[in-house]
């Protein structure tokens, strides 16, 4: 059945959120680095057999200010965590996290001192994805099912309190 058979008189109502919400998930867009060698199932995800570009995601940022999509992909090391903490503040908000991994999610078998034991200690995370490493499919999964959480976010809702703070602590720098 053609969209115009569905819609009565052709008309098609949406709100302003709605349609927000669907231009956000429709055009996500990660910002590029990778840790260990979950990255390299995340670079397979964009190459031609699995396409992410499909998703509107084609487009990985080498700047985080271009970027509202972190994928931690690997590891995180006690020494790279502040680079990644300065990178995810770089990030405009609103911005989502998706750990790659168990070794991003909880350290996997990496429980020593050197590794940081899930990296939720050092950003918030909205996504957690198990497997070691995930498949392609599996990310892809993982990123349409945070797709649906963003496109039924209220507008100005997601991280609501981070995003005060860091506009109060913009305006008194
Ligand atoms: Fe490597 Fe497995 Fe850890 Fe991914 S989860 S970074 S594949 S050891």
């Amino acid at each position: 059945m053609g969209i115009e058979e569905k819609l009565p008189s052709g008309i098609l109502l949406s709100t302003v959120e709605g349609l927000a919400g669907y231009f956000r998930k429709a055009s996500l867009w990660p910002a590029t680095f990778g840790l260990a060698c979950c990255a390299i199932e995340m670079m397979t995800s964009g190459a031609p057999r699995y396409d992410l570009s499909r998703f509107g995601m084609e487009v990985f940022r080498p700047s985080p200010r271009q970027a509202d999509l972190m994928i931690v992909a690997g590891r995180v090391s006690n020494k790279m965590a502040p680079v990644l903490r300065q990178i995810y503040d770089q990030m405009a908000a609103p911005k989502w996290v998706l750990a790659m991994g168990v070794c991003a999610s909880s350290g996997g078998m990496f429980n020593n001192y050197a590794i940081v034991q899930g990296v939720d200690h050092v950003v918030p995370v909205d996504m957690y994805l198990p497997g070691c490493p995930p498949r392609p499919e599996m990310l892809i999964d993982a990123i349409l099912k945070l797709h649906d959480d963003i496109q039924h976010t209220k507008l100005g809702a997601h991280r609501e309190a981070e995003v005060k703070e860091q506009e109060e602590a913009a305006l008194t720098a």
